[in-house]
C-alpha cells in the first residue's frame, strides 16, 4: 500500500492581525512529514496547526476560506 503524503495548515496568530511583511503570509501549509509540523508544541500559543487534509488541495481550499494570505511553505512544499 502507498502512503498517502497528508498536508496541515500552520497559521501565525501573531502575524494575522499585523501588517504583514512583503512575501510574508498568515497561512502556511506544510507536508505532515515537516520537521517544523513533528516540532510543534501543543501548548504553543502563538500558533495554530490546523487538522491534517488527505490532499494539498484540500489544505489550499481550507486556508482560502479563512480570507487570509497563505502559501505553500519553503521548507517542505517549495524545495527547489
Ligand atoms: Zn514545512
Amino acid at each position: 500500500m502507498i502512503q498517502e503524503m497528508a498536508y496541515v495548515v500552520f497559521e501565525d496568530l501573531m502575524t494575522t492581525n499585523l501588517i504583514v511583511h512583503p512575501g510574508d503570509v498568515s497561512l502556511k501549509i506544510h507536508r505532515e512529514d515537516c520537521g517544523r509540523y513533528k516540532a510543534r508544541k501543543p501548548d504553543a500559543t502563538t500558533v495554530k496547526w490546523s487538522d491534517l487534509f488527505g490532499t494539498l488541495a484540500e489544505a489550499e481550499e481550507f486556508a482560502r476560506a479563512t480570507g487570509k494570505t497563505w502559501a505553500k511553505a519553503k521548507c517542505c512544499l517549495r524545495r527547489s
